[in-house]
């Protein structure tokens, strides 16, 4: 193995609920990123299209060649079938009914692809850079408007049989009824998605001038004063008896919370903490320690660099 030879360029991609983000690296090293908006839920084909836009637009910057582009790896907010690539669960996200995002980015940019879904990319984001470093037992909560999370589990991501393990966001919270958009009732995700969790902040600091921003600066603003405080902690200790539940099963050693609701930071940690603590009673579940993401908006990114490295290392045995 060359070591003197610099790293291939690598293509990373983060596909939110809303947003895409683009980074181009060499190994670890960050060359440029850009964010832009665009509603992915419903618009997979134009959110494609944007990560290519602006694929091309970061090489022809750094004046590297596409064909010099050693992997591109992509996080999407949605299982992803072990075998077919498609996305599973599509009651979900109806437009993605047939849709394999593999394809569709390999076909525009005909380089190797990767595609992971956006929780487990925010895990070894976190894991390889963030603050799950040293970590071998973990679950990583990525919270914004869907809920779902990655289970690393003897220092191995463990995604199922299917792909869909770590669907968190539709469990049922216990005693809530709120219709989700999976069409089920209760779902963690239907109380606890950034949208609703900004909606009762709204309606609390609504004689404070109201709250400003999108939701990541919203929640970390509104951590700060005692309504929306008290909003941040209940629904940290409504995700808190869920993740008991979860400790009971799994017994991790920590638990990362990311996603816009990670921005809540204390209030929302220590109500988690404190149902976890209470939930999971005697059992040594609850010395689980839970904590904020590091790397803010940028876990699932940085993660999609890390697995887009691996690959193309894997791939230039030098
Ligand atoms: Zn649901």
């Amino acid at each position: 193995l060359s070591l003197s030879r610099p790293a291939a360029p690598v293509v990373a991609v983060d596909f939110g609920h809303n947003h895409v983000r683009v980074a181009l690296a060499r190994g670890s090293n960050v060359l440029s990123e850009v964010s832009r908006e665009i509603d992915v839920d419903h618009l997979p084909a134009g959110a494609m299209d944007l990560a290519v836009t602006e694929t091309r637009a970061l090489l022809a910057d750094a004046e590297i060649d596409l064909r010099d582009v050693a992997v591109v790896a992509a996080g999407v907010p949605a299982p992803i079938d072990n075998q077919s690539n498609v996305v599973a669960a599509v009651n979900v996200l109806p437009a993605w009914i047939g849709f394999n995002p593999h394809d569709q980015l390999a076909d525009r940019l005909g380089r190797p692809t990767i595609i992971r879904n956006d929780a487990e990319m925010g895990a070894l984001g976190e894991l390889h850079f963030g603050a799950a470093v040293g970590e071998r037992d973990f679950l990583y909560v990525k919270a914004s408007h869907g809920i779902g999370a990655s289970l690393v589990l003897d220092g191995r991501v463990y995604r199922g049989s299917r792909g869909a393990a770590g669907e968190l966001g539709h469990l049922q919270l216990a005693g809530m009824t709120d219709l989700c958009r999976c069409g089920k009732r209760g779902c963690v995700e239907a109380i606890l998605g950034a949208g609703q969790i900004a909606q009762r902040l709204t309606y609390v600091l609504r004689d404070d001038g109201g709250p400003v921003g999108g939701d990541a600066e919203m929640i970390k603003l509104a951590a700060r004063t005692p309504a929306g405080a008290r909003v941040l902690a209940d629904a940290g200790r409504s995700l808190g008896r869920l993740l008991a539940e979860v400790c009971m099963v799994l017994d991790p050693e920590a638990i990362i919370i990311g996603g816009s609701l990670g921005a809540a930071g204390t209030p929302l940690l220590e109500g988690a903490r404190e149902a976890i603590s209470r939930y999971t009673g005697d059992a040594s579940a609850s010395e689980v320690s839970v904590r904020a993401a590091a790397l803010g908006d940028r876990s699932e990114l940085m993660g999609a660099i890390v697995v887009a490295s691996i690959a193309s290392a894997d791939l230039v045995p030098g």
